[in-house]
């Protein structure tokens, strides 16, 4: 007898956006029953006082739902933005002059402020000036003064409505930003001390931002993982640095599209994905992923096949954005995800497999895993096993059995959860929160009895298993092995 699946639950992941749209605790059930498994703290708005409120009914909520969720906190970064009160619509053909943040006082209708040190300075003669994610597009003429009284003369090559805070961006100029801002850092410190599972970084240069961050919240002993948002040509350019330093890489399509040229953009997203994957590190593809969904019900045949294309690609995670935040329809977006994301999985998984079968991740801990994890899924081929059952003990069982991008759920057993909400970001991956267990017969007990409740695998159904085989379940993982639900055993095996 087999047991029935059930509804198929995605193996890509879905990182939600918090917003207005969601953030009560009913909107926050809602759409994590909807199939949300990391939920994103904007912290580019909103106060620190509302994230923390918001974090903490994240977490009554995941008692409540007895599962994991991890929570992302996504730092503002140096986004330039424009100060003061804006109300002003920029005519195209017409000339606008920008300014420091003491402009803000100046009510002059052709004035704006910059709402940052030292940017201004970088601009020079013929640089263009984005604003609204380009949907402004402006030429800076003249550079004329200098410190306080510095201005920047630009034409209006594409007017628009302005609003307060919009962003800016400076595609040509260098204002060689560091991505963690005075304010991050203290963000970072307070989200980190409240225990967010990963702390996304914008606008990183290279892996030297994130090493900094990690020294300072190691210091205090906070241990997130560093998500690197790439979303500057720079960290394009090093994103093999980037991905050394960081826990997972983020494609930021939104400023990315802003800071080169568009048309590249693809290509580029698919390059970030497969460095990724190839160094078995978690990536998320994000931004406008469904972005018709915020007012309408259904997406656009494009939308579809572009999220497709990332599960294609192999991502871990799919993102939305205003999509949840502040659209009309936040759990019918992350079912549509989910719905894209099986129908793709179910024509082919193979794709976005690791090509690498080295070593790079290798724990001198636990030197046998990815060896391991590679013959866990030739033999889980072979005998066609519904599941995979594994004890992690750290992060890296969970990390190198998802990058062998299996077509089937792996069901990962921890005792603890701070490693099971982190697991919740990589493909694949149904973390389980249990006692911890010692020896080989009470994991299986314990894991097959989890499979069969979850409808992973019912009795006759083959499985593999993958585990330490110590007495202590914190013995380094180096047993493998195949069974059939029902032939688990009793306590002696
Ligand atoms: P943001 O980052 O939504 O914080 O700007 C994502 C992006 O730029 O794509
Ligand atoms: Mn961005």
């Amino acid at each position: 007898m087999t047991g029935d699946p059930g509804p198929r639950i995605p193996r890509t992941k879905i990182v939600a956006t918090v917003g207005p749209a969601c953030e009560s605790a009913d909107g926050l059930r809602a759409i994590v029953e909807a199939g949300a498994d990391v939920l994103r703290l904007n912290l580019s708005h909103g106060t620190l006082d509302a994230h923390r409120s918001t974090l903490s009914l994240i977490r009554e909520l995941e008692a409540r739902l007895d599962r994991p969720i991890a929570v992302m906190a996504d730092l503002p970064g140096p986004k330039i933005r424009l100060a003061g009160a804006v109300t002003d619509e920029l005519a195209t053909g017409s000339e606008v002059t920008l300014g420091g943040p003491a402009a803000a006082v100046d009510d002059s209708k052709l004035r704006l402020a910059i709402d940052a040190d030292g940017v201004l300075e970088s601009i020079t003669v013929g640089d263009r000036v984005l604003l609204d994610d380009g949907n402004i597009r402006l030429r800076s003429l003249a550079v004329e003064g200098a410190g306080v009284d510095l201005v920047v003369r630009c034409s209006v090559r594409s007017g628009g409505p302005l609003r307060p805070r919009m962003g800016v961006n400076l595609p040509d100029s260098d204002p060689d930003l560091p991505a963690v801002t005075p304010r991050d850092l203290e963000l970072a410190q307070a989200m980190a001390s409240d225990g967010v599972d990963y702390v996304a970084v914008s606008f990183v240069r290279d892996g030297g931002d994130l090493r900094r961050l990690r020294t300072t919240l190691d210091a205090e002993g906070t241990r997130p993982g560093l998500v690197a948002k790439i979303e500057r040509p720079a960290a394009v350019h090093d994103i093999e640095d980037v991905i050394a330093a960081s826990d997972a890489v983020l494609v930021a399509r939104g400023d990315l599209g802003v800071e080169m040229d568009i048309a590249k953009v693809p290509v580029v997203q698919k390059r970030i994905v497969a460095s990724a994957v190839a160094a078995g590190l978690p990536v998320i593809v994000a931004t406008q992923m469904l972005q018709s969904m915020i007012d309408s019900p259904t997406p656009t045949r494009a939308e579809a096949t572009d999220a497709a294309n990332a599960v294609l690609d192999g991502t871990d995670a799919l993102m939305l954005s205003g999509e949840t935040a502040i659209g009309r329809h936040p759990t019918a977006a992350i079912e549509m995800l989910g719905r894209i994301a099986v129908a793709t999985e179910d024509w082919s998984d193979e794709s976005g497999r690791s090509a690498v079968t080295g070593m790079s991740h290798a724990d001198p801990a636990d030197p046998w895993m990815p060896a391991i994890a590679a013959g866990a899924r030739r033999i889980a081929r072979e005998i066609r096993a519904r599941a995979v059952l594994a004890w992690s003990h750290d992060e890296h069982t969970a990390s190198l059995l998802s990058r062998e991008r299996f077509q089937v759920p792996i069901l990962v057993f921890t005792s603890e959860i701070r490693l099971a909400r982190r697991m919740r970001l990589l493909r694949g991956v149904r973390p389980v929160v249990v006692e911890p267990v010692s020896g080989r017969g009470e994991f299986l007990r314990v894991a097959v009895a989890e499979a069969v409740a979850r409808n992973v695998a019912g009795v006759g159904d083959a499985c593999v298993f993958v585990h330490g085989s110590g007495r202590d379940s914190d013995r380094p993982t180096d047993a493998i092995g195949v069974l059939r639900v029902g032939d688990e055993g009793g306590p002696d095996t």
